[in-house]
């Protein structure tokens, strides 16, 4: 995400803080002091500190256990809105989703646990603040903050917590895409009773609606286009009309497929079989730089992704395209049967959507 500061690591985990959230810290701290003096602003601006300190713990938690199923997390941002941690992918067993999901909002009770015994044995709670005056405010403040974060994230609608944990429920019994409508459908009816609740009541829960309404909707586009590209192989999606170069032939060979063609990207093929792939990127880079007679086996990314025609598609985006990846070779017996790109992909989805649903627009 743009706009954020690298911080550091967190269990090897990387941190980043969105520059917007400095900015409400510092537009908190001007506020506070502005009417109630320099320290209550300091006490305020630490107790927002504090707040995303928990936020963060509750996603290192979401982090370490996806971590324990072998899926990567890649990085923790914090932004004024909350804490996002990106998961290199969801775990796929359903048991392992309600885990993950649960374990985020149970460390925030686990926190207003702890605190509550720190603030108990002193003087009791008061009602929970926002705007500490006292050490002890501030402590009976978070406990608050920490209780609301828990419940908040249960409620069980995309994308929060709460709205995993059903999904991971529903699937137990039924197929992960169906459970993921389910839950979604759950979700927008909960978002919609909380916009309409809040344009009598409270803007600020008409607007949360609107962020679940919206975020319930992404994640079933998601599954649904995770389970359709995961019912296609490699051979279904790929371009079979193609050309090959040879490692010894100049790329203005390639060029002129590249004038003359739609094709963007071409497996190199020598003696013993595909060596490598020529992408569109590396001839422009190449004749910029070096002119057009250098050997195509100079430039050619040695490196490329090759997959079986059995493959299934979304495993293909997952390892390759979504990685950088311009072009996937489908290869069959040490021979080139196709290629596949994003663009291939997005035309055989239009497709098959347009099939499916005749007389509709793709
Ligand atoms: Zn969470």
């Amino acid at each position: 995400m743009s706009w954020s500061l690298n911080i550091g690591k967190i269990f090897g985990i990387r941190f980043r803080i969105h520059v917007t959230f400095l900015l409400l810290v510092l537009f908190i701290f001007a506020s506070v002091a502005n009417q109630h003096g320099f320290q209550r602003g300091l006490l305020a601006a630490l107790f927002i500190c504090a707040v995303f300190a928990c936020v963060l713990i509750h996603e290192i938690g979401h982090s370490l256990i996806a971590r324990r199923f072998g899926k990567e997390a890649k990085s923790i941002t914090l932004l004024p809105i909350g804490g996002v941690a990106t998961i290199e992918e969801m775990p796929e067993k359903p048991t392992q989703e309600i885990a993950m999901s649960l374990v985020g909002p149970l460390i925030n009770l686990a926190i207003a646990a702890i605190l509550y015994v720190i603030v108990g044995r002193w003087t009791g709670i008061s009602v929970p603040t926002v705007q500490p005056d006292s050490s002890r405010s501030f402590l009976a403040g978070l406990i608050g903050i920490n209780i609301v974060l828990a419940i908040f994230n249960l409620i069980p609608a995309f994308p929060m917590d709460g709205g995993r944990v059903l999904r991971g429920l529903l699937a137990m019994t039924m197929d992960y895409v169906t459970a993921t409508s389910i839950a979604v459908a759950v979700g927008q009816i909960l978002a919609m009773l909380f916009i309409f609740y809040g344009v009598f009541y409270n803007w600020w829960i008409a607007i949360i609606g609107l962020f679940l309404y919206i975020g319930a909707g992404g994640e079933k586009q998601q599954v649904i286009l995770k389970s359709v590209l995961h019912e296609v192989a490699a051979s279904e999606a790929m371009t079979t009309t193609f050309r090959t170069l040879r490692p010894d032939e100049p790329i203005s060979r390639a060029l002129e497929h590249f004038y003359h063609g739609c094709q963007d990207d071409f497996p190199v093929v020598g003696e013993a079989g595909i060596e490598g792939i020529l992408t569109r990127d590396r001839i422009l880079a190449a004749i910029h730089d070096r002119g057009v007679n250098v050997p195509v086996s100079e430039i050619m990314d040695r490196d490329f992704s090759s997959v079986t025609p059995r493959a299934p598609l979304d495993e293909i985006y997952r390892k390759s395209l979504a990685g950088g990846k311009t072009a996937v070779a489908v290869i069959d017996d040490n021979t080139v049967k196709g290629m596949l790109c994003l663009d291939g992909i997005s035309r055989f989805l239009a497709v098959r959507a347009a099939l499916s649903h005749p007389g509709s627009r793709v």
